[in-house]
């Protein structure tokens, strides 16, 4: 659903009327991930400006509530991948691991594994690390801050896979690499 809201111009505080949606199914995903749709031009100065409203993310096996700047969990039904992110970072990472098809749950404990493993000079200069693709042999990710760009083969994150029994889930929450620790256990193999 397609709903129209005020919005004022920081810049020339004119008042401008954005189209805001509820609802984004697999057809749109590309214009969440580029920010095009959050992303309006002021009619008056052409500033362009980001407005990020709640939005719902429908893709083939997951929901992710976009709440921005809250992550209260939200109740839903069914089988597939509930989530919940709260800043459009977290929301165009995650939509990256769900199209991918991957566990964002193992590809958080991967990615500290991988800041674990840095050399002390780079662990120092990185600010975080985000999950960009992937191919048939690996798993690509990016260190902020950094001009590195760090590699996890896809073997090692089936291995993990295997060994991380992830809990159930049955409402939207947010998974990033502070809470994912709450969502598994190791198996015992
Ligand atoms: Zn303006």
């Amino acid at each position: 659903m397609i709903t129209k809201e005020n919005y004022t111009c920081p810049k020339c505080q004119n008042t401008n009327r954005i189209k805001t949606y509820s609802f984004i199914d697999h057809t749109n995903i590309k214009r969440v991930i580029n920010k095009e749709i959050f992303t309006n031009i002021c009619s008056k100065c052409g500033e362009s400006i980001d407005v990020f409203y709640p939005l719902k993310i429908v893709g083939e096996n997951y929901i992710i509530h976009y709440t921005p700047n809250e992550n209260a969990p939200i109740a839903d039904a069914g089988k597939t991948i509930l989530r919940v992110c709260d800043t459009f970072a977290d929301l165009k990472e995650k939509i990256l691991i769900l199209e991918d098809n991957l566990n964002d749950i193992v590809i958080e404990f991967i990615k500290d594994y991988i800041i674990y493993n840095l050399d002390e000079k780079t662990k120092n200069e990185v600010e975080g690390i985000r999950y960009n693709n992937c191919d048939k042999d690996n798993l690509y990710f990016q260190l902020l801050g950094s001009k590195t760009k760090a590699v996890c083969s896809y073997n090692k994150y089936c291995k993990l896979l295997k060994k991380i029994k992830i809990k159930k889930i049955n409402q939207c929450v947010l998974i990033d690499s502070y809470t994912y620790k709450n969502y598994y256990r190791m198996r015992l193999l």
